[in-house]
């Protein structure tokens, strides 16, 4: 699988010019003036950074609050932990 995705990386690795493997952890739809746009929540595996990619070359960084409402979320929903009974 080829898409845009693999042109990001992670300047903080780029910097350090490490090679940066990032993966997808969430892919959110979210309506904008422009239309549907997808969101892609990464997270880099050799330093930890996490952003989103909103357009194909523009990365933001994104914060705990926001990483925990939009990637843990979604990621537990599917997949809930058998606390309750
Ligand atoms: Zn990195």
């Amino acid at each position: 699988m080829f898409d845009s995705l693999f042109t990001l990386y992670c300047e903080a690795c780029e910097v350090a010019s490490r090679p940066s493997r990032l993966w997808v952890r969430a892919e959110l739809e979210v309506a904008s003036s422009r239309g549907i746009e997808t969101h892609h929540y990464l997270e880099c595996m050799n330093c930890g950074y996490r952003f989103k990619s909103c357009m194909e070359d523009h990365m933001e960084a994104v914060g705990d609050d926001e990483w925990r409402r939009c990637v843990d979320d979604s990621s537990t929903s599917a997949e809930s932990p058998s606390t309750l009974r």
